[in-house]
C-alpha cells in the first residue's frame, strides 16, 4: 500500500512513501525519539548523478552530508593503514581519501555485485597516484579480523542497517514488511561485524562505527554490547564533532559520550546517521 505520487514543482514525479514502512517506523521511533520524530523530514531533494564513463573521473559525487561525520570521526592521517570493512558503494572510501593520503586502503565488501559498483566508484573518482595505494577484497567482513589480526591503524565499519531513508520509499511493500520482520536479525551481524573490525585494529588503532538508521537496537545497544563484551576497546568522547557540527546537523541523545545521532530535519534534511568511535587499547590477544 502506497501514499499516492506528488507531483514536484520541476514536473518530475517525487518518491513515494511506503505507508507500512511509515506506520512501523511512527509507532518505535515515537517511543524512542518522543517529540523529536515528528520534526524528522521525509522528503529531501536530489541532485542529478552523472553517467559512469570508463576511463574519465567524475566531478561529484552525490552523498548526505551526514555521511561526512563517520569520516570526520575516523581523523585519517597520512601514511596510515586503513579498512573500510562495508564499502561498496564507495561513497565514504571516497571521501577517506579527501581527508588525508593513507599508506593503505584496504576497501572490502560481501556482495559480488556491490563490490562491482565499488570498483567503478573508485575507477571513476581515484586519480592515478592514489589508486595504487587502494586494494578491493570481496570478504565476508566478520572473517576480516582472523585473516588480517591487528593490521590497521584506522577501521571504519559503515555496516549493514536497516536503512531508514531507502526503505521508507520501497516500491515493494510485500518486501518492505518482510525487511522490517529481518530486521532483529542486524544487531547479531553488526556485533559480529564489530568483533572482527577490533580484531583487525592494532592496538592504539581508532575504529567507528556508523549505520543510516534511527533504531537503538542497532546503535547504541550494539556499541554498548560491544562496550561490556570486550575489554580491549574504550569509547572516545567525540562530543567536540558534534559541537564542531552543531550549526549544520539535529543531533538526538544517545546518552554515549562515544556515539551522535542526527536527526534528518526540514532545513537540515541530513542523515539519519549514528556514529560510534572507540579505540583499541590493547592487543586481542590470541588469534
Ligand atoms: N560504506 C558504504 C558507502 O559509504 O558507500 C555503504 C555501506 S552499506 C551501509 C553496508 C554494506 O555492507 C553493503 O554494501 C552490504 O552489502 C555490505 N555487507 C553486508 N554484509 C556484509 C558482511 N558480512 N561483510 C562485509 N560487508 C557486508
Amino acid at each position: 500500500m502506497l501514499t499516492r505520487l506528488n507531483a514536484k514543482s520541476d514536473g518530475k514525479l517525487a518518491k513515494q512513501l511506503c505507508r507500512v514502512v511509515l506506520d512501523q517506523f511512527d509507532k518505535q521511533y515515537s517511543k524512542e525519539l518522543g517529540d523529536s520524530w515528528s520534526t524528522v523530514s521525509r522528503s529531501p531533494d536530489r541532485m542529478p548523478s552523472e553517467r559512469h564513463q570508463t576511463g574519465s573521473l567524475k566531478k561529484y559525487y552525490l552523498l548526505n552530508a551526514a555521511s561526512l561525520l563517520p569520516v570526520l570521526a575516523l581523523e585519517l592521517r597520512d601514511g596510515e593503514t586503513v579498512l573500510d570493512l562495508c564499502a561498496a558503494p564507495g561513497g565514504k572510501s571516497v571521501a577517506l581519501l579527501q581527508c588525508a593520503s593513507p599508506g593503505y586502503l584496504l576497501c572490502n565488501e560481501y556482495d559480488s555485485l556491490r563490490v562491482r559498483w565499488l570498483r567503478q566508484t573508485l575507477e571513476s573518482f581515484i586519480p592515478q597516484p592514489l589508486i595504487n595505494v587502494i586494494k578491493v577484497s570481496e570478504s565476508d567482513g566478520r572473517e576480516m579480523g582472523d585473516a588480517r589480526p591487528e593490521t590497521f591503524d584506522k577501521v571504519l565499519v559503515d555496516a549493514p542497517c536497516s536503512n531508514d531513508r531507502s526503505w521508507l520509499f520501497s516500491s515493494d511493500s510485500q518486501k518492505a514488511a518482510y525487511r522490517l520482520h529481518q530486521r532483529s536479525s542486524l544487531p547479531v551481524l553488526q556485533v559480529e561485524l564489530l568483533r572482527s573490525a577490533i580484531k583487525a585494529l592494532r592496538p592504539g588503532g581508532l575504529l567507528v562505527y556508523s549505520t543510516c538508521t534511527l533504531s537503538r537496537a542497532e546503535n547504541q545497544d550494539v556499541i554498548s554490547e560491544i562496550l561490556t563484551s570486550n575489554s580491549t576497546i574504550v569509547p572516545v568522547d567525540i562530543s567536540g564533532l558534534a559541537r564542531t557540527c552543531s550549526q549544520d546537523f539535529t543531533f538526538a541523545p544517545t546518552n554515549q559520550k562515544c556515539s551522535l545521532l542526527v536527526l534528518p530535519e526540514k532545513g537540515k534534511a541530513w542523515g539519519p546517521m549514528f556514529i560510534a568511535k572507540l579505540k583499541k587499547i590493547v592487543s586481542t590477544g590470541k588469534w
